[in-house]
């Protein structure tokens, strides 16, 4: 009988012992001497407060800055921005920024293939979550060509070549420090170190998990990734996940004024004062242009499914859903134009105040559009349910 071959990623990989160890190391105590310390001794404001301060700067330094400056460049950041970012980033134990934006860009290239991506959540949730880390998988083989403009940035190389010192400085040196000063140096070890530590992990890895498992797709289903509101509350506004696979590098994961993305406000705030700047957001009509588009895809689907020819109800459905595809194909034709006209004007330099209100004008109807014409087709696929 002719033996299939075993898929590259199921191969058994040798442990990554560094890995395993710093995992055993971290999670043993926290689920033993610090629940023994917590009911014996307990904690006091200085150390709760210290622990949320450095659980933030580490969450915030992963997203604001590994994920969303390096990994994605969705905009830029002053030197004094960036040296908190790569510490505290070093804080948050999950490897340089080199290799970590080097493998989450391979990650989005080649999301949910379980032979390229590093962390595909096609192989389970445990897999994606932290399984990918304890051994050496194939599809974890660091190549820095996807990061040849990471290499440029001395902060990255710096926190690279320093990355264990400035690791171990972070995570015992600091937390050791703020207990000097508090009077109890265990106490701090244990929350603002190991504690702040395995929690911060763990809502980083959430999104390489649970946000490929869990939540809505308003945007495409070409791949795993959600949006999630209540992830979103807990990743610091990373749970917007469906939308960041397909548009990267905004600056923005959750892109409405109620969704909640810290991320995106520190980076917003931090531009008010010269921190940061060429802060990169997808138009809104190109975002209404994708809902809408997943829209007619559901519709489609729905009214295919159930279409029985004979039945004049879906055939009237199906000839409506034709119309307002027609209206759509058009909108788009029209804002194609509008974006010629745009350009040729910057071009020229024509453009003067007048026009440049008029085609903002022209712009907001054609979104508007898109909205109405979003709410009716959604009207029709309903109806086909
Ligand atoms: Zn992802
Ligand atoms: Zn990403």
């Amino acid at each position: 009988m002719p033996q299939t071959p075993t898929p590259l990623s199921f191969e058994r990989a040798p442990l990554n012992w560094p890995a395993v160890i710093m995992f055993v190391l971290t999670t043993v105590p926290a689920v033993t001497i610090f629940p023994w310390y917590l009911i014996t001794v307990g904690f006091d404001t200085f150390e709760v407060i210290s622990f949320v301060l450095l659980l933030g700067a580490t969450g915030l330094s992963i997203t604001a800055g590994y994920h969303r400056l390096w990994a994605h460049r969705a905009y830029e950041a002053h030197p004094l921005m960036k040296i908190p970012l790569m510490l505290f980033g070093a804080m948050a134990l999950q490897n340089s920024i080199l290799i970590w934006a080097s493998m989450h860009r391979v990650h989005h290239k080649h999301v949910d293939d379980e032979d390229q991506d590093p962390y595909s959540a096609k192989r389970g949730l445990w897999f994606s979550h932290m399984g990918w880390m304890l051994r050496d998988y194939p599809s974890s083989a660091l190549d820095f060509k996807n990061a040849r403009d990471l290499k440029e940035d001395p902060i990255v190389m710096f926190q690279h070549r320093h990355y264990l010192a400035l690791a171990l400085g972070m995570n015992f040196g600091l937390p050791a420090l703020l207990g000097w000063i508090n009077g109890d140096l265990w106490g701090s070890l244990l929350l603002a170190g190991v504690m702040r530590l395995v929690i911060s992990q763990h809502v980083t890895f959430f999104i390489n998990s649970l946000a490929h498992y869990w939540g809505r797709q308003p945007y495409t289903d070409a791949n795993s990734a959600r949006d999630n509101d209540l992830l979103a509350l807990v990743t610091y506004g990373e749970g917007y996940h469906n939308y960041h696979h397909l548009f990267q590098w905004d600056y923005r994961n959750g892109i409405r004024w109620w969704h909640f993305d810290p991320t995106k406000w520190l980076i917003a705030a931090s531009s008010w004062v010269g921190l940061t700047r060429n802060l990169k957001r997808v138009p809104n009509f190109v975002v209404q242009r994708a809902l809408l588009q997943r829209q007619f895809e559901v519709a489609r689907e729905r009214i295919s499914h159930s279409a029985g020819e004979t039945d004049p109800r879906l055939a009237r459905l199906h000839g409506l859903l034709e119309q307002e595809w027609q209206h759509f194909s058009h909108t788009l034709a029209e804002w194609t134009q509008l974006q010629t006209e745009r350009f040729d004007a910057a071009k020229q330099q024509l453009a003067d105040q007048w026009e440049n209100s008029d085609m903002r004008k022209r712009l907001r109807a054609l979104e508007i559009t898109l909205r109405q014409q979003n709410a009716r087709v959604r009207l029709l696929h309903l109806q086909a349910a």
